[in-house]
């Protein structure tokens, strides 16, 4: 599969088009931002862990579960065939231990472990710095309709299931995490975007060190380690 012109450009990936319609490729990039943009940087390599965990987590974990995703097939490190969806423009976020926004957000700690998962969901909108919402105002915004926030729901506490009971047995606690969902041309939803160290917060579960892209935002260092590290215990490299 080939890839023809660049339908766009985003702050981690490339999309271009292919001959199939239904078809998309996308090429992982090394380059990273965080606070909406106003921190850049570059994090060497990163582009093909991404592309190859996600690939990983979605095809041979999540697939095999009955999540249907976008994922298609891998063309080389960096670049991977995939379903082309309408994106529901929401960010769905599921946490199981409070870090980053909902500490600040309701005054609390980080790393407290909760009883039960949280899912909340975020407007994708760069302009207005993505805006928290609530599945009324969702429905108010028409960004999705009823039945499919409800199947976009319990498909996100489907993968929390599967994601975190996975990355334990790699001895990596699974914080939380942002999925995006798309529509096929059918209006069947799938997962989309990706699962990896830029979108999943990853802490080691004795250490409590973070393996994920905190260590960017908070300027912690070791950055390429920590993604080549939940690399090495996910597919033993
Ligand atoms: P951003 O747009 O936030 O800068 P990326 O650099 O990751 O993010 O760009 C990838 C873009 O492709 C995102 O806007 C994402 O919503 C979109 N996308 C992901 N998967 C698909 C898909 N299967 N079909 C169409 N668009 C997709
Ligand atoms: N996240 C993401 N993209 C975003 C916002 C959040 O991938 O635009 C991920 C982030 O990596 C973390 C989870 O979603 O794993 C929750 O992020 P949070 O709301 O705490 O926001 P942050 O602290 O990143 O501002």
């Amino acid at each position: 599969m080939e890839k023809l012109e660049q339908l766009y450009e985003g702050k981690a990936k490339k999309v271009f088009a292919t001959e199939n319609p239904e078809l998309l490729i996308v090429s992982y990039k090394d380059d990273a931002t965080a606070f909406n943009g106003l921190k850049k940087g570059t994090i060497s390599g990163k582009g093909v862990i991404n592309n190859r965990m996600s690939n990983f987590l979605m095809g041979k974990l999540l697939e095999p579960k009955g999540v249907a995703t976008h994922f298609v097939e891998e063309l080389n490190d960096r670049e991977t065939v995939v379903k082309k969806v309408q994106i529901v423009p929401l960010e769905v976020i599921i946490r199981n231990i409070s870090a980053g926004s909902f500490a600040k957000r309701y005054g609390v700690e980080e790393g407290i472990v909760f009883d039960e998962p949280t899912i909340e969901f975020s407007y994708k909108n760069d302009d207005l710095g993505d805006p928290l919402l609530n599945t009324y105002h969702a429905l108010a915004l028409k960004l999705a309709t009823k039945e499919e926030i409800e199947t976009i729901k319990s498909m996100a506490f489907q993968v929390n299931d599967a994601l975190k009971a996975y990355f334990k047995t790699l001895g990596i606690d699974l914080v939380d995490f942002k999925l995006e969902f798309g529509r096929l041309s059918d209006g069947t939803i799938v997962l989309a975007d990706e699962i990896s160290p830029d979108t999943c917060r990853l802490w080691d579960d004795k250490t409590h060190e973070k393996l994920d892209k905190d260590r960017f935002r908070r300027d912690l260092g070791g950055v390429e380690d920590a993604y080549q590290e939940v690399m090495r215990r996910l597919m033993g490299e």
